[in-house]
């Protein structure tokens, strides 16, 4: 089923008026593939919201980077779905790992301490169904911080992420998931399938033997093993390539070891899969976000189940068109 590449760019608290019209006529010069090979949002601070959207080529979209979680009201410094609404926004970004780690958005209910009675929410997922029901799109944001990944818990961490959204969302026509690992933003650390390939060599040299490894083997949930030159090539299962296991079994990581990413795109869509369904799984855009830029974004969009991306830095840079260019 068809999934248009979605490339988001996600200007964060940069940039001056004269700063931010020079990104936008930038962008107004690219040449960029048709709307139906690529759908293009770019989020501007809230202040710069109107001047972006008044200046912006039209077949670009328009995201903010929050909202309020329910309707506005007495809640001095934030913005409502309903104002973006009115502003003729489309989009939001929600759940992005800089508001959970540093504003302490999370999964877990929040009983407001001057009127607990009036005001419980969980945050991300009651933003993303509030946001929704007022007609905006949604850049939902999931990741695993390093250390979480480092003991093996990423899959655990971005499924209790998608769950909190996936429990109260019913229609997925309007999100868009972004896996972004949080150790991978603005880092330059990117998570990509080659770098998957780079062996880890504090635990081989543990082991014993240093390997050249081609390939992470994930079967099944299980990484299987690294393995070595000459292999004879399975198959292919879902976006994973099955390997020959050719008796490192060693060397094996235990599940939800050093996943690549594209791995965790290929999950979460079982994810999806499995706790929502089968077209929810075939159609929501899994888009990848952490360090993307002009030069990893093509071996990236080349992932079957990466379905575009969430760009920080990039964004603000001339680069931002080679990774919108880079869905052809
Ligand atoms: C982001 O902030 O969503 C992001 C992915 O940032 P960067 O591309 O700079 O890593």
């Amino acid at each position: 089923m068809g999934r248009t590449f979605f490339v988001g760019g996600n200007w964060k608290c940069n940039g001056t008026r004269e700063e931010v019209k020079k990104i936008v006529s930038t962008l107004n010069a690219g040449e960029v593939p048709s709307q139906d090979v690529v759908e293009v949002v770019v989020s501007p601070p809230y202040v710069f919201l109107s001047l972006v959207k008044g200046l912006l080529r039209p077949e670009f979209h328009i995201a903010a980077q929050n909202c309020w979680v329910k309707k506005g009201g007495a809640f001095t410094g934030e913005v409502s779905a309903e104002m973006l609404v009115n502003l003729g926004i489309p989009w939001v970004i929600l759940g992005h790992s800089e508001r959970r780690l540093i504003l302490n958005e999370s999964n877990d209910a929040c009983i407001c301490p001057l009127i607990p009675y009036i005001f419980s929410f969980q945050f991300v997922g009651d933003k993303v169904v509030y946001a929704l029901s007022q007609g905006l799109k949604v850049i939902a944001c999931v990741g695993e911080t390093l250390e979480q990944r480092e003991s093996g818990s990423t899959m655990e961490v971005v499924a209790a992420q998608t769950k909190a959204i996936a429990e109260r969302v019913s229609n997925w026509a309007n999100v868009v998931l972004a896996y972004e690992p949080v150790w991978a933003i603005g880092t330059g650390k990117v998570a990509t399938p080659a770098q998957a390939q780079e062996p880890n060599t504090e635990r081989d040299c543990k082991e014993g033997i240093f390997v050249d490894l081609v390939e992470i083997n994930y079967i099944e949930g299980q990484v299987a093993c690294y393995v070595t030159q000459p292999i004879e090539k399975l198959g292919t299962l879902g976006s994973v390539q099955v390997y020959l296991d050719i008796g490192l079994s060693h060397l094996s990581l235990e599940k939800g070891g050093d996943m690549p990413s594209h791995v965790v795109h290929f999950e979460l869509r079982k994810w999806l899969q499995a706790n929502t369904s089968p077209e929810v799984a075939a159609t929501t855009r899994i888009i990848y976000g952490g360090s993307v830029s002009g030069a990893n974004c093509k071996e990236l969009a080349a992932q079957p189940d990466v379905d575009g991306f969430l760009v920080g830095g990039a964004s603000l840079k001339p680069e931002f068109i080679d990774i919108i260019k880079s869905a052809e």
